[in-house]
């Protein structure tokens, strides 16, 4: 149960990727997080759910319970977006969707979203974490290879189904929109 560092090698990718990405998929689940909280980018967020479902793809909003700052944070954040309540979905419920979803798009969350939690001796180690691991593929936006609160590195970032989006979020975020709606348009 020793701790053991990340393998695998971290992939970075492009808006223009990630909205190809996102187009074809059928099913696509967010994880907003701190880093989404930091660059208010809630609204760029909901406007591109918006924009997909328009195009029929299937989008919801992964909750963990202590994402942000702030017991209930995300909720918050995001129906000051308009995001509709029942579009927002709580860890236990997410969690056995991310096997099923094409894309898990991962914004400026990092901590809860690290399978190191489910080994012992890791500072995570029994932190219930969204399964974003599982999804089909993995997208994360942020700014570079900052770490998350609990100052480790996520092993998530090095698994063959996850590529990087560096930037800020609300940048990044207004990057993939703008591609979307040159592929839907
Ligand atoms: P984390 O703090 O683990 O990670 C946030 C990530 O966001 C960082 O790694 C950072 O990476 C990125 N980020 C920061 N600013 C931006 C930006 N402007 N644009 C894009 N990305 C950005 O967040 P999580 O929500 O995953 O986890 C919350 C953590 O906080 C947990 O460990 C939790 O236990 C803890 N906590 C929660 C409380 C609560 O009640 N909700 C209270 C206290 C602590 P980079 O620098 O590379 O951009």
């Amino acid at each position: 149960g020793e701790a053991t560092g990340p393998e695998g090698t971290m992939k970075e990718t492009s808006a223009d990727d990630v909205a190809v990405q996102l187009v074809y998929a059928d099913k696509v689940i967010f994880v907003p997080g701190f880093g989404l909280a930091q660059a208010q980018a809630q609204r760029e967020l909901a406007d591109l759910g918006d924009l997909l479902k328009g195009h029929g793809v299937e989008v919801s909003y992964a909750i963990h319970p202590v994402a942000g700052r702030m017991p209930g944070h995300m909720n918050v954040l995001l129906a000051e977006a308009n995001v509709p309540y029942e579009e927002l979905i709580d860890l236990d419920d997410i969690n056995p969707q991310f096997p099923s979803a094409n894309v898990a798009l991962v914004v400026g969350a990092n901590d809860v979203t690290n399978p190191a939690a489910r080994r012992p001796g890791t500072p995570v180690s029994g932190m219930p974490i969204l399964d974003v691991d599982k999804a089909q593929n993995v997208v994360v936006m942020k700014r570079g290879r900052g770490k998350g609160y609990a100052g480790i590195e996520n092993e998530l970032y090095f698994e063959p189904n996850t590529q990087m989006l560096f930037g800020d979020a609300k940048a990044g975020l207004q990057s993939v929109i703008a591609a979307v709606k040159e592929l839907i348009s």
